[in-house]
């Protein structure tokens, strides 16, 4: 039987990824920069494939104990795999809005002015002093306590917008610095939050060292516009200017945390060259979990020192996790509780037009606090779910 090809379907191209697997793996990067990842075997399988070799032939090639039908069953899956994540649009799941804001020619044209802050010579200098200056001038506490009406804060929160907009333009700064031209930057809801994005999808094609350092690329930039926050604040001691500073260095403290998907994960996950950090956690459990009751497990693929590093960070995740549920259940409670009270009032003050700051701002939090805590719980119960499932969802073409 004639094998089926992968390109009469999507049109699509080949490179080595750099993991640390210890297979070489590779990319599969179609037309519209999608970017899968195939492990040796599967890339082998679809070479062979597409040079024109029947499955009998491939079979033969293989050894003694591979029969056609078996080839072309893997191929097959192989390609509905492939497929299905094709078809599949991109990761925007938990974005309900998504607009662009400058286009890729814009991006590129912006980040071509910005592309020297990344030179080896530049970057530590100038890190180092707006780490310098933002840490200085944020433990500074004003006296009188930090305090403000709401035009104080919103202010303090456009000025941080902006440093979260530098964020993406740092992404992608570096990507191009690499020679990555990146894509569009646009603005989001991640559900309730506005958030901007970067397209910076072909960074898979760098080396890992490459990657991290586009991982970090925002942290950056948004340390330096800090920086700039900061002086300015030193000078004028505008009251926003400070709060902004308090908003930027909590967001680059809890971007940098490797156990939610921001940047601190990435940055783990390129560090360790295990792609799908989150997924191989499971497997790591899985596996060490059946070396625990003796069963037969597979072999993990990674050198030693990197699944020592994904045995400390499976532990890491579960223990934060064992940390902060009674946390956060507590303090789920005790909002739940309160709300019934704290709706009643925000309604019939604004039934009367008498709705006071104060009762928007403890009707908002509430709303705001029992929504995110439903998203916790549901993706705590859909982790949970997944690492019980026996079979694990074919995210990859892999293995
Ligand atoms: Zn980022």
């Amino acid at each position: 039987m004639a094998a089926k090809r992968l390109m009469e379907t999507i049109s699509v191209h080949y490179q080595p990824l750099d993991s640390s697997n210890r297979q070489q793996a590779y990319l599969l990067v179609s037309e519209e920069e999608r970017y899968i990842q195939l492990s040796a075997n599967a890339y082998h399988l679809l070479q062979l494939v597409e040079e024109g070799n029947s499955y009998a032939a491939i079979a033969r090639q293989i050894g003694p104990e591979v029969t056609d039908e078996m080839v072309q069953t893997a191929h097959q899956s192989l390609l509905q795999q492939i497929e299905s994540i094709h078809q599949t649009p991109r990761r925007t799941r938990h974005f309900w809005f998504k607009a662009p804001l400058l286009s890729a020619h814009l991006t590129r044209q912006i980040v071509r002015g910005l592309i020297w802050m990344f030179r080896p010579g530049v970057s530590p200098v100038l890190l180092f002093l707006a780490v310098l200056v933002f840490v200085g001038v944020a433990l500074q506490l004003p006296t009188d306590g930090v305090s403000g009406n709401s035009a104080v804060f919103g202010l303090a929160y456009i000025f941080f917008l902006v440093s979260i907009l530098c964020h993406e333009f740092g992404h992608a700064a570096a990507a191009a610095y690499y020679d990555t031209p990146p894509n569009r930057i646009g603005v989001a809801i991640y559900l309730i939050y506005p958030v901007f994005y970067s397209d910076v999808n072909p960074v898979w094609r760098l080396p890992r060292k490459r990657r991290v350092v586009v991982n970090l690329g925002g942290i950056y930039f948004q340390i330096l516009v800090g920086a700039i926050y900061a002086i300015t604040y030193q000078l004028t001691r505008w009251q926003p200017l400070y709060i902004a500073l308090l908003m930027i260095a909590s967001s680059c403290i809890f971007s940098l945390n490797p156990i939610f998907k921001f940047d601190g994960y990435w940055v783990l996950s390129d560090a360790l060259g295990v792609t799908n950090l989150h997924q191989q956690l499971k497997r790591v459990i899985r596996y060490l979990w059946h070396r625990a009751i003796r069963r037969p497990a597979a072999a993990l693929p990674w050198p030693l020192p990197v699944i020592a590093g994904l045995i400390i960070y499976a532990a890491l995740t579960i223990g934060v996790w064992l940390y902060f549920i009674p946390v956060l259940a507590a303090y789920f409670w005790h909002t739940l509780r309160a709300y019934p009270a704290v709706a009643r009032l925000f309604v019939e003050q604004a039934a009367h037009t008498i709705l006071t700051a104060d009762a928007a701002r403890d009707f908002l939090v509430a709303t705001f606090v029992i929504l995110t805590m439903c998203l916790i719980i549901f993706r705590l119960m859909s982790f949970v779910v997944s690492l019980l499932r026996a079979r694990w969802s074919p995210i990859k073409a892999n293995e």
